[in-house]
């Protein structure tokens, strides 16, 4: 068992001046379960390969248990890397592709096989250790990939988007058998994925990544409800973030963030913070969920809602995602006119024309055109800084 640190550590690639990794600081606790997500090229897997050995670092430190690892070459940093492309062995058995990496450092022939039975009893795989890897399914081979890192006794296990060659079932499923097993081992894992529902079901903590830079590490939840910045905002939680450019105004002692079609009363417990930007065009945020239709709301939200048209409603089932367009041009109401006016018309016909996002509940019937007001709980909107894009809280 081991912790896992970053120290400032950088990676630059020969003659790309751009660090793929900049000063990347973070402290994986042993045992723990840390999730590395962010989009494709970020610099995820840089990462996990220089703390495997099989990546040069180009500055900083990073320190497995009590050492610094930098210059001790892959096989002694008692790592186990399990990859997307799982390269089992073809002619060899389950049984075989298991014992091999244990005969590559010499176990004895009875220790291996004790430890080649207790990871395949551990993943469920005793049944198929005579068989060739052709002869299993997807998922089944990708149990074999992880036994080959567990039978390794590794004090960190590295898992670089282990699942994304499977089915969407398959890696739903897989995904909790991995954290059942997590639970059992405790070996300190880092897991790199580009979703971030993957990210948030499996991790303790999760690291945010944009273009080499770690973003935020908390929580799922902390960084749910506190992004730290607009690209966390926007990267966690499907569909994403609304974010709209509105004036900060102060008006009878309150502030409130207005555009041309609302104006929305700031939160009390952010008019401090936001007290500096008045006068000024920053960034709103509100999340689908937290767009309610205004006669849900219970009446007391008057002058923070938002006139909207329906734009387009996709049906999920349990729930829909209702695509808003503004109103620029008032409150009128939704039933006593139809037809709509050129503005909402030509909004219609533009694409990425769409206000904002909701996601409500099946039973509020909505269709095309339809004119409602929607609002959201003070606690609920955040706010960034336009330069920065840094939340302000
Ligand atoms: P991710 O795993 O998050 O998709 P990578 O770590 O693979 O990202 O890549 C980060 C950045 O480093 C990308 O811009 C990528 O093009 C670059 N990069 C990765 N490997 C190499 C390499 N061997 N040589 C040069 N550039 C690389
Ligand atoms: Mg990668």
């Amino acid at each position: 068992m081991a912790r896992v640190i970053f120290q400032n550590v950088t990676k630059l690639y020969g003659g790309n001046p751009t660090p793929a990794v900049a000063d990347l600081s973070m402290e994986v606790e042993d045992q723990e379960f840390l999730v590395l997500v962010g989009p494709s090229g970020c610099g995820k897997s840089t990462a996990m390969r220089m703390v495997a050995g099989l990546e040069e670092i180009s500055g900083g430190q990073i320190i497995i248990g009590d050492r610094v690892v930098n210059d001790l070459p892959p096989k002694d940093r008692d790592v186990a890397m399990v990859f997307q492309s799982y390269a089992l062995y073809p002619h060899m058995s389950v049984y075989d592709n298991l014992a091999y990496p244990l005969k590559l450092r010499k176990v004895p022939k009875t220790e291996r096989d004790q430890r080649v039975r207790e990871a395949a009893r551990t993943l469920d795989i005793e049944q198929f250790l005579d068989r060739k890897p052709k002869a299993l399914s997807g998922g089944q081979r990708q149990r074999v990939a992880l036994g080959r890192a567990i039978v390794r006794n590794a004090d960190v296990f590295l898992m670089d988007e282990p699942l994304s060659n499977l089915d969407a079932k398959l890696r739903v499923q897989t995904r909790a058998e991995l954290i059942k097993l997590h639970e059992r081992v405790n070996t300190t894992t880092i897991y790199v994925t580009h979703d971030q529902v993957e990210a948030m079901t499996m991790g303790d903590r999760i690291a945010v990544m944009s273009l080499g830079i770690l973003q935020q590490l908390d929580t799922p939840q902390n960084l749910y409800d506190h992004p730290a910045n607009k690209f966390v905002a926007g990267f966690i939680g499907s569909p994403s973030m609304n974010f709209v450019e509105v004036a900060l105004t102060a008006q009878d002692g309150k502030i409130h963030a207005t555009t041309e079609g609302f104006a929305v009363l700031a939160p009390a417990h952010k008019e401090k913070a936001l007290a500096q930007y008045i006068g000024q065009t920053i960034t709103m945020g509100v999340r689908p969920e937290h767009l309610v239709e205004v006669s849900r709301l219970g009446g007391h939200v008057k002058g923070t809602t938002i006139p909207v048209t329906v734009d387009i409603v996709e049906q999920l089932g349990n729930e829909n995602f209702v695509y808003l367009l503004n109103r620029p041009n008032g409150r009128r109401g939704g039933t006593e006119e139809i037809k709509l006016t050129e503005y909402e018309a030509e909004s219609m016909s533009r694409t990425g024309s769409t206000l904002l996002t909701a996601r409500m509940a099946p039973d509020v019937r909505l269709i095309r055109g339809d004119r409602i007001e929607v609002g959201a709980a003070p606690e609920n909107l955040h706010f960034f800084d336009p330069q920065t894009e840094a939340a302000i809280r």
